[in-house]
Formats: C-alpha cells, sequence, structure tokens
C-alpha cells in the first residue's frame, strides 16, 4: 500500500487549483478521465470552438484575478454581456423583471401590477419556504408567471415549489420599484441597466485554455489519469482503486460529484442521505451554422414551455474567433434527470426554435448538430438540503475530509468559485502540516 499526504479526487477547475496551489508538498490527483479540466474543456471542429455551453469567465476576488493574470498576461479579451429574454415572440432585455419594455402590454401590466403588490406586502415570511414563494414575495405574481416559474422549472427539472429558496439572495437580482417601472416605459436601447456585466476569456482556444495553463504549472507526474476509486475507507484513510492499488492518506480534497462520493463510503454512513442528493443533467448541441447568426445577442434565456430548450447561447456572436470568418455557432441546452431518450426530439425541436426566433432562415443554414451531454449539471436545492449539508459538512470536518468544487460541495457555483475552494483546501492542509 503506498502513504502519500494528500489524495485530490478530481482534476476539473477545483482539483487542479488544489494541485496546483500544494506544489512542492506530497500529494496526488486521481482523475477517472484521461485528461484534466472537467467541465472546462473545448472541443474543435472543422474551425469552430465548442465549449461545453457557454463558460464565460466572471472574476471578482482579488486571488483569482492575480492567477488569471500570471496565467494569461494580456491573452485574453474582455466582453460585454449582450444578453436577452425570447418569450411572446419578442427579445427582451436580461432580467426579465426589470426589462418587460416590447411585450404585449396585458403582459407587462402584469408584471408591474404584481411587482408594486409584492413590494408593498411587507410580510416576506414565506419566502423561505420555498423557492415559489420567494419569487412570489420578491417578484410578485406576473414577474413569476411569465419567467420566473416556468424558466427554473426548465432548468431544474422540477417545480420551484419543490425546492430552497436559500440560494437566490446571490443569484437572483430583486430589482427596485423604479428599475421595474423604468424597464416597462422604456426602450432597451435607450438604457443600459443589467448592461455592464463583463467577462474574461481567453484569446485562443476556448475556455479550455484555462486548465491547460493551470495544467502546464502542476506537478504533472503526480496525476493519474483513467483512475478512479471503487471504495473510500473514511476512518482508515484507505482508499481503493480500480486497478486494485490502495493508497493511505492522511488528507483528502475530493471534487468529485458529493453523490458519487457518499455512496463510495466503506460502512456507507452517509449512503441514505445520498440517495436524496438530486441533480438536473444537461443535454446540449453544439451547432454550426454557414451563416452568421440572425440576431447579434450573446445568449438567449427561453422561459416559454411551447419550445424544448431553456437557453440557446452564440459563441461566435460572443467572440468571433469560435466560428470560421462569416460563419455562426451555437450551444442549445435541455435539462433533464437521469438518461435521455429523445435526441431526435431535441433535434427538431432545436431547429424549429432557431428558426421561430430569426437565428437561422432554414434548416439547409446548419452545417452540424453534434449532441452531447454533461451527467452532472445542476444541482437541486431539494427540501431538506440545508440539513443534510450540515450532517455533511460535520461528518467531512470529523473525518479531514475537504469538500471543493461545484459537484465536491454540492452547490450552485461557478468556475472563479472552483478554483477559490481548491486555493481554499489546499491552504487548510499547508496550515495544519507545516
Ligand atoms: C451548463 C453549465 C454552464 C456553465 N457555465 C458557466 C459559466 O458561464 N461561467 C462559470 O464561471 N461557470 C459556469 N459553469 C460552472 C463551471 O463549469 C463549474 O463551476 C466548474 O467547471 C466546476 O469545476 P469542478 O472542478 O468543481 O468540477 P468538474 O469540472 O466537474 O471536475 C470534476 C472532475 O472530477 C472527475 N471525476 C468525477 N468523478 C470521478 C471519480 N469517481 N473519480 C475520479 N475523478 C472523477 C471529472 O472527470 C472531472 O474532471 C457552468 C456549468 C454548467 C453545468
Amino acid at each position: 500500500m503506498r502513504k502519500i499526504e494528500t489524495v485530490i479526487l478530481g482534476s476539473g477547475l477545483a482539483g487542479l487549483s488544489a494541485a496546483y496551489h500544494l506544489r512542492g508538498k506530497e500529494y496526488v490527483v486521481i482523475e477517472k478521465r484521461k485528461h484534466p479540466g472537467g467541465l472546462c474543456t473545448t472541443e474543435k471542429k472543422d474551425g469552430f470552438l465548442f465549449d461545453q455551453t457557454g463558460h464565460w469567465l466572471h472574476l471578482s476576488d482579488k486571488r483569482t484575478k492575480e492567477l488569471f493574470e500570471l496565467l494569461f498576461g494580456n491573452e485574453f479579451v474582455e466582453i460585454i454581456r449582450k444578453t436577452y429574454v425570447f418569450s411572446h415572440d419578442t427579445y427582451t432585455q436580461y432580467p426579465f423583471q426589470s426589462n418587460t419594455y416590447g411585450l404585449p402590454p396585458d403582459v407587462i401590466k402584469e408584471c408591474v401590477l404584481g411587482f408594486i403588490k409584492a413590494y408593498y406586502e411587507k410580510d416576506k415570511s414565506k419566502a423561505s419556504e420555498n423557492f415559489y414563494e420567494w419569487c412570489m414575495a420578491y417578484l410578485g405574481e406576473g414577474i413569476s408567471k411569465h419567467f420566473m416559474i416556468p424558466y427554473n422549472s426548465k432548468i431544474y427539472t422540477v417545480h420551484p415549489k419543490e425546492y430552497a429558496s436559500h440560494w437566490c439572495d446571490k443569484y437572483v437580482p430583486v430589482p427596485t420599484l423604479e428599475q421595474v417601472i423604468e424597464g416597462a416605459v422604456t426602450s432597451p436601447q435607450q438604457k443600459n441597466i443589467g448592461y455592464n456585466a463583463t467577462f474574461k476569456y481567453p484569446v485562443e482556444n476556448g475556455i479550455g485554455e484555462l486548465p491547460k495553463r493551470l495544467f502546464d504549472r502542476c506537478e504533472k507526474d503526480k496525476f493519474m489519469f483513467g483512475k478512479y476509486p471503487v471504495e473510500i475507507d473514511t476512518v482508515n484513510k484507505i482508499i481503493l482503486l480500480n486497478d486494485g492499488e490502495t493508497i493511505k492518506y492522511s488528507y483528502l480534497v475530493s471534487t468529485i460529484p458529493l453523490k458519487d462520493f457518499l455512496m463510495l463510503q466503506k460502512g456507507g454512513e452517509l449512503k441514505e442521505l445520498a440517495k436524496r442528493l438530486k441533480i438536473a443533467s444537461v443535454s446540449y448541441f453544439n451547432t454550426a451554422i454557414k451563416k452568421k447568426p440572425g440576431h447579434t445577442g450573446h445568449w438567449f434565456y427561453i422561459p416559454e414551455e411551447k419550445f424544448m430548450p431553456y437557453r440557446i447561447g452564440s459563441f461566435s456572436n460572443i467572440y468571433s474567433n469560435m466560428a470560421p470568418e462569416g460563419m455562426g455557432s451555437f450551444y442549445i441546452e435541455f435539462t433533464h434527470q437521469g438518461e435521455f431518450e429523445s435526441e431526435n426530439i431535441f433535434r427538431a425541436e432545436s431547429i424549429k426554435m432557431m428558426k421561430d426566433m430569426k437565428l437561422i432562415e432554414n434548416e439547409d443554414d446548419i452545417l452540424f448538430m453534434d449532441y452531447r451531454i454533461i451527467e452532472n449539471g445542476y444541482v437541486i436545492y431539494h427540501k431538506e438540503y440545508f440539513e443534510d449539508m450540515d450532517e455533511v459538512s460535520k461528518w467531512s470536518v470529523k473525518n479531514e475530509i475537504l469538500l471543493a468544487g461545484r459537484y465536491g460541495k454540492w452547490v450552485y457555483a461557478a468556475m472563479e468559485d472552483a478554483i477559490i475552494d481548491g486555493m481554499n483546501a489546499a491552504s487548510r492542509i499547508l496550515e495544519v502540516t507545516k
């Protein structure tokens, strides 16, 4: 049996970041795939670049900004976000709640009156019951009906009454009354609310360049690819791998999906809890077209049930290097739980939607549509989520396990969060081993 101070499970951004920040220490990274990067990788085909759907980098933390500068210097582009909602055959700016201008008058009226009613209702106590109640309490009936409920039902695959609301304070913007009214009566061209968010992106090779550059600075001989644990004895700190090797560790950083990680525990202390963890898978099409898209927006939220996808984005509109000169590309996303057997229906629905949105003129515009799936996409904050996570947290502290990353921690989080999680896990280990 090998003895190694730290074992890192997974080499997506969280695992890579932990490895990078532990340089010089004794550790191994165990990755089931043949390459690092996890969700943050880029495919190339016929001059087109496709990330695993949109992967646009927002940086707000000083440490990640410094790391990014070290990796990229000035080899990145900074892009101003240009996003829309498509409903009632109309493009409105995102976020929907403060940009209803252009929708049918009765829809605008419902949204504004609903917001005013919610605004003056001081009792918000029901908001913590579930996400549906949160939307009704803070955004009102009209905005909930025309965007929040249908859109979130699509992306999370369950009705907002079925999941908790505590996560949304950070991610769902609540506009002021003035913004809602201004957004209802002012043409989007005349204002810039929600228009100033920017993101960074590598000049070349897509977002996959980020983990590639991080990996290039890691100690590559400490990575084991094509390997995965089949059993983890957290009491005796022993991992059994798929090739029969056993490793005894002192510290364990897990960035692999929490549900899988808990199911691997010898003794199965938290297996019942693991069974409650739910996640939505994402099916998507890498789509290439012969012309430029019929709209210059970056990505479009699709709340209406009549369309199967929940979102379509255009790589080539966001950054022209993603497609050959004069051509265009999209990612089209649809979520579901578990396996997906309706690829052909999804393809036909996607083509219909692109035509209805006037993004393409007809099917002949399409060069190819390649189907892909992300098994673990969006964590669903099930009703017992916070109690369950509290239990997981106590258990992991007791067993000196550091959970990191979007799926390791089982949260809704971005690439920057994964990098920070890896940094924090490494700092903790450096602190206790110095
Ligand atoms: C559809 C979608 C769009 C997104 N868009 C954005 C965006 O625009 N901007 C943004 O900042 N973030 C975005 N994200 C989030 C971003 O992808 C993640 O936050 C980040 O990539 C997570 O990195 P990670 O290392 O935590 O997980 P992962 O990238 O999932 O890495 C986990 C690694 O563990 C490996 N692994 C899994 N199981 C095992 C096992 N049993 N044994 C060994 N290895 C294993 C995997 O192969 C993988 O390499 C998006 C996510 C999704 C799903």
